[in-house]
């Protein structure tokens, strides 16, 4: 047996041949890895010498348990052993040995395999599995796996907080299940599987509670290795107070506060999209712009803030006389605006009129009991298709409204005719 020792010798794992624990061969790897400064070092020492003490016993068993005539020429499961080299350091070893014959008597051949680095892997690998694990325990938002039909197959922790579920309560089910409408998903899918990711997607969900929570995803579409779609990952995280802050804000940025009806900007803007619409459809769009009669003489008499108190019943009793689809909006200070969609100048003339009847029919009272009536005048502009932009709308109910109060206010003007 072994005749050619030049073969362990190249070997790149270590060899060591012993015989009653004494070592008898060593091959390059096996004296790098004992560190052994020359072979003369090695051949005559006993094994155990460089076996760390707390694993002599598991060793010197191992062994004998290859020399039992039954094993022979059967090598055993190879085992982790920490070795103390001859320069004192510590290696962690992977050793498997099995019994042969050398020089004519029964032997143990054994084979190394420095671990020492694999460890130091294996721990940063433990290290950052738990590092990941304390992330993914802590994340504020819900981590989340679907399969291709949708079905939630892995849910992180996050979603107790945030839906107030258990993950195993979420996992086999459909994450639509989850949302107010299960069609309200239908636009994410569409987009994750046309883009194959979504970031910052928004969405609505349904706590355990009932309450309703704004979310926002981002996720990438999962694909298995035929190219196939098989799922979706990503996370979700409740957005609702930003929602209600953004929402607030909106709020504040549109609504004239004294009034609580649209402000100057939210009205145009409104003004536009309604224009833009009838540019298109041909449909018919009626503006009235408003501007309450001698106002100054309100605020003089009765002073600024039962001017305001006026200006508030005003915008109201302007409400109460439009349909949902209509909008008012404060333009400046007694200055309103009112816009009708789908309302053609005969129509917006009746509107008009029961606008100008509820505002003279408001009985105003300050605080010391002086009753007061307030009247408006009103210009009345109609959408024309030969108009260059809704300016030139503006314009003709400006100029009608001018004319109202030239001819002694109190009135509705218009620069229209039935036929154009
Ligand atoms: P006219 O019939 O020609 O419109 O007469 P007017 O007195 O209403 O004149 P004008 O429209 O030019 O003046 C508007 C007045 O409305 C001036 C201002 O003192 C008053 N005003 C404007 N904004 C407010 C407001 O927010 N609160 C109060 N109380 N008064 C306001
Ligand atoms: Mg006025
Ligand atoms: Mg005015």
């Amino acid at each position: 047996m072994f005749h050619d020792l030049r073969l362990l010798q190249t070997l790149p794992a270590a060899v060591l041949v012993t015989q009653e624990g004494t070592i008898r061969f060593a091959n390059a790897a096996g004296q790098e890895l004992l560190e052994a400064p020359s072979l003369d070092r090695l051949i005559g020492r006993l094994t155990a010498d460089f076996v760390h003490p707390m694993d002599q016993v598991r060793s010197s068993h191992r062994i004998q348990q290859v020399a039992v005539p039954e094993q022979a020429g059967r090598p055993n499961k190879s085992s982790e052993f920490r070795i103390r080299t001859a320069l004192g350091n510590l290696r962690m070893v992977l050793i498997s040995s099995v019994a042969i014959e050398w020089q004519g008597a029964p032997a143990v051949l054994m084979c190394g395999m420095d671990m020492t680095h694999q460890s130091e892997i294996e721990a940063q690998l433990r290290e950052s599995e738990q590092n990941f694990r304390r992330l993914f325990d802590n994340l504020q938002d819900v981590y989340y796996r679907t399969n291709a039909q949708g079905v939630v197959q892995h849910v992180g922790p996050g979603v107790r907080r945030v839906l107030g579920y258990e993950p195993h309560e979420i996992e086999g089910h459909t994450a639509e299940s989850y949302y107010p409408q299960s069609s309200d998903r239908d636009a994410f899918k569409a987009t994750i599987l046309e883009k194959g990711e979504v970031s910052d997607f928004p969405g609505q969900m349904v706590r355990r509670d009932g309450q309703v929570i704004d979310i926002s995803i981002s996720s990438h579409a999962l694909y298995d290795h035929a190219g196939h779609f098989a799922g979706v990952e990503g996370i979700y995280r409740d957005v609702t107070q930003r929602k209600n802050l953004e929402r607030e804000l909106q709020r504040l940025a549109t609504t004239d506060m004294l009034t609580g009806i649209a402000n100057r900007r939210a009205f145009l803007e409104c003004a536009e999209s309604a224009y833009a619409h009838s540019r298109t459809s041909g449909e018919p769009l009626t503006l009235l712009m408003l501007d309450l009669d001698h106002f100054k003489t309100i605020n003089d008499r009765f002073g600024h803030l039962e001017g305001d108190r006026a200006l508030v019943a005003f915008a109201q009793a302007v409400k109460s006389q439009l349909r949902a689809s209509d909008a008012v909006g404060r333009l400046g200070g007694e200055e309103f605006g009112v816009l009708l969609p789908l309302t053609t100048l005969a129509e917006g003339m009746e509107a008009a009129t029961r606008i100008l009847d509820s505002v003279r029919a408001l009985q105003l009272a300050d605080d010391a009991g002086h009753t007061y009536s307030i009247t408006t005048s009103l210009g009345l502009g109609a959408f024309r298709q030969s108009d260059r932009s809704l300016r030139d709308m503006l314009d003709r109910a400006d100029q009608a409204l001018y004319l109202a109060k030239h001819r002694g206010r109190n009135q509705i003007a218009s620069l229209e005719t039935a036929d154009s």
